[in-house]
């Protein structure tokens, strides 16, 4: 029987052990996958391998040391900085990001999109915007404070914060920092935000199950809006199909995953 996991502080919330259990009962393989409760980020590989498991996948506040505790990453989550899926491969731990595939994957149903402004410069950030980045999609930076915006800078990626900042037009405006996660705050000054919107089509927040003050602001501007369940969803597809060396058909693992959400 295959055994995986997900872990993180905190994780009871997760939606990851349904999604994944009715992937294996529907595709009728052998496996379970649990939640663990991880406090100490370094003990990451230790648990996993107490633990016999098989796969795994590693969310808020973790991702990074997985990143660092890996013994093998692939090109993407390495430029990343950021591990959300492990593998075990013989002795050897590998790691990937589909977090950032999943965002690209949900916003296929926009359709074309020729530039995006994202708001935040987190780890979240870091990824969507170097998979935007990879696709050749003129992506732009806002981040409230200047701490984080070196990543971007290096990587040729136009970063500003809320002091520097000049309007132009975007197609797309994704939200990825925390903000009405747990409060009705705005990621953004409203007047600003409002401007922004108006010159844009479309709206993408990654905070998923929840209509955030961002999305309820999109919508008032007429903007065509999602929140981050596709995300969600697809990153898990990618890392189920590498916990089966991606030997199974993508939209059949979708299929059976999408039942997670029905039931919420
Ligand atoms: P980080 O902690 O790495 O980054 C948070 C960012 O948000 C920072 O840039 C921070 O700015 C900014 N921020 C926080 N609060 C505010 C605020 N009130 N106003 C403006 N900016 C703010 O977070 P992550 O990138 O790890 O995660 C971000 C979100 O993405 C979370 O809500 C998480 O749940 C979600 N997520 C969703 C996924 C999905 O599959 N749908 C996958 C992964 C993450 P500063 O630098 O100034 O502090």
């Amino acid at each position: 029987m295959k055994l995986f996991s997900i872990f993180g502080n905190p994780v009871s919330h997760s939606i990851s052990p349904k999604m994944h259990n009715l992937a294996l009962a529907g595709l009728h393989i052998n496996g379970c996958y649990i939640r663990t409760h991880l406090e100490d980020g370094l003990q990451l590989i230790n648990k996993f391998k107490s633990l016999q498991l098989d796969g795994a996948n590693v969310t808020v506040p973790h991702k990074e040391f997985a990143y660092k505790l890996c013994d093998e990453l692939d090109e993407f989550a390495k430029k990343v900085g950021a591990v959300n899926t492990l593998i075990k491969n013989g002795n050897k731990i590998q790691g990937y990001n589909t977090d950032a595939p999943g965002f690209y994957k949900a916003i296929e149903s926009f359709g074309k999109i020729k530039n995006v402004l994202i708001l935040g410069a987190g780890g979240t950030s870091k990824a969507i915007a170097t998979i935007l980045k990879e696709k050749n999609i003129d992506v732009t930076i806002l981040n409230r404070s200047k701490n984080r915006l070196e990543y971007f800078k290096k990587n040729s990626i136009k970063a500003y914060n809320w002091g520097n900042f000049e309007v132009k037009t975007y197609e797309l405006i994704v939200n990825t920092t925390s903000a009405g996660l747990s409060d009705d705050s705005l990621p953004l000054d409203e007047n600003l935000l409002t401007i922004l919107m108006q010159k844009s089509k479309f709206a993408f927040d990654v905070i998923y199950n929840k209509k955030t003050p961002f999305l309820k602001l999109a919508i008032e501007n007429n903007l065509t809006c999602k929140d981050g369940a596709d995300m969600l969803l697809y990153q898990g597809v990618l890392a189920f199909n590498l916990f089966f060396k991606n030997k199974l058909n993508n939209k059949d693992i979708t299929q059976h995953m999408k039942g997670a959400f029905l039931a919420t």
